[in-house]
């Protein structure tokens, strides 16, 4: 019996819901876009296939590498999110990519992955806020101890590690006040340390990218082991959805398969195809405009009466530019300081600070045609925030202060708009404080 002469014995009803299941309209070959998939499920022709498909799940060799994958289930890998894995870890020179529901879901399962209770975390002092809070509110809670230190200072990260550290991670250019950390310096003091470690005793080295994206540095080019990303920001670009990534050695493929299929935090499909179509496509044209008008607004608001400091790695009076210039390279090697800039208001005490501080996002935020008041970053908008008061708060306000923060500093993450167009706004929201 064909399948049309078995379809006539079964209801219209019945027929609506299983419609055509090999539909001469399907021809994926031939997409030039990969079709957005949406299938939490995965037909298996045979109980062989799917007993198959469990064997060969989270248990790559250089066969299944080769064939097509059996698909289960959409927690354990489908199309949009494994192209988008592919494309991922093409981007930041790394073996393999593992994506997740968003960044934090990539955080947490980089820790789940290379810690157990009794192990060390070591992670530079500043940090997006909601990492800081995962690492001293609930790590604690699992016996994984947290060293959080002044990572600029590398003889003391030296004097700091311990048997029983595992991970040492960072931000770099760190959020929220761009300040930038040696990846090579420290992968090199790794290095020599693991020399005398067995394996499974190996510290790896960590790194957030989500700052710089990998147009404008490949941590693992640089020696760190792992990466990763907020896709939800510069990757992702256009800000319509979450995503995060992690990217690292083949080895980790497996387990970090495992870790998502138990722990969860799996991307939609829905969500990994606008990274896939249009945010992974123009990331370096999106990064090439912002980076151009950041230099040019930097520079603006450097020389502006009433601004007191700027911190963007492309100016010459960043007192790391030396580092920025050898980490932060694009895929032609040019000098490519990044989309975000912290700057701070003069001002007689650290309350004038913040009240001329909110004053001005305030401003912005009520008249401002190109700059919108809003966490996030790395969208084609021109974005604001107050990171004292928003997405650092998580530290306490006298903590922000020793780790390098200023009570009123203003972070500024540059969109595709014109640059004159962005300095207007900001030279009118000036000229109010
Ligand atoms: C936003 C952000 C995260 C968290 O990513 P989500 O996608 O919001 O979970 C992590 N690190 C940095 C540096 C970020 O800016």
């Amino acid at each position: 019996m064909s399948s049309e002469e078995k379809k006539e014995k079964y209801s219209k009803e019945t027929q609506m819901i299983y419609g055509q299941a090999h539909s001469m309209k399907w021809d994926y070959n031939h997409h030039v876009v990969p079709p957005i998939t949406s299938s939490a499920t995965y037909r298996l022709d045979s109980a062989e296939r799917g007993a198959q498909g469990f064997i060969e799940f989270a248990n790559t060799t250089e066969e299944t590498k080769r064939k097509q994958p059996i698909l289960i289930y959409d927690r354990l890998g489908e199309p949009n999110k494994d192209i988008l894995e592919e494309n991922l870890a093409f981007a930041e020179s790394g073996d393999c990519a593992i994506t997740f529901g968003c960044g934090m879901a990539a955080i947490s399962a980089i820790f789940g992955v290379l810690t157990k209770s009794g192990d060390e975390i070591i992670a530079h002092r500043t940090m997006y806020g909601c990492t800081y809070s995962l690492l001293t509110n609930w790590y604690p809670r699992y016996n994984i101890n947290v060293q959080l230190l002044n990572l600029h200072d590398l003889d003391m990260l030296v004097s700091a590690i311990t048997p029983q550290t595992r991970v040492i991670y960072f931000e770099s250019p760190i959020n929220p006040t761009l300040t930038l950390i040696d990846i090579g310096g420290i992968a090199d003091i790794v290095k020599q340390i693991n020399s005398t470690r067995p394996e499974d005793e190996h510290i790896k080295v960590v790194v957030d990218n989500t700052f710089a994206t990998p147009y404008c540095q490949r941590p693992i080019e640089l020696g760190a082991d792992f990466v990763i990303h907020s896709l939800t920001k510069g990757i992702g670009g256009f800000g319509t959805d979450m995503g995060g990534v992690v990217i690292g050695p083949e080895k980790y493929r497996d387990l970090l398969l495992l870790y998502r299929k138990d722990f969860g935090g799996v991307l939609s499909p829905k969500a990994a195809w606008p990274v896939l179509v249009y945010g992974l496509p123009t990331l370096s044209l999106r990064v090439q405009r912002q980076i151009k008008s950041a230099m040019v607004i930097a520079e603006y608001l450097e020389k502006h009466p009433k601004v007191r400091s700027v911190s963007y790695p492309g100016l010459p009076s960043f007192p790391q530019y030396e580092l920025a210039q050898k980490q932060m390279r694009n895929y032609d090697g040019e000098f490519a300081p990044g989309t975000l800039m912290y700057f701070t208001l003069k001002s007689d005490s650290p309350q004038e600070s913040r009240d001329k501080g909110e004053k001005l996002i305030n401003f912005c935020a009520d008249n401002a045609y190109t700059i919108t008041l809003a966490v996030s970053l790395g969208h084609t908008r021109t974005l604001i925030e107050h990171p004292g008061s928003m997405t650092h708060s998580a530290i306490p306000a006298e903590e922000q202060v020793q780790r390098g923060m200023d009570p009123g500093g203003v972070r500024l993450s540059i969109g595709i708009e014109h640059p004159d167009d962005i300095i207007q706004d900001l030279e009118t929201a000036l000229a109010q404080i």
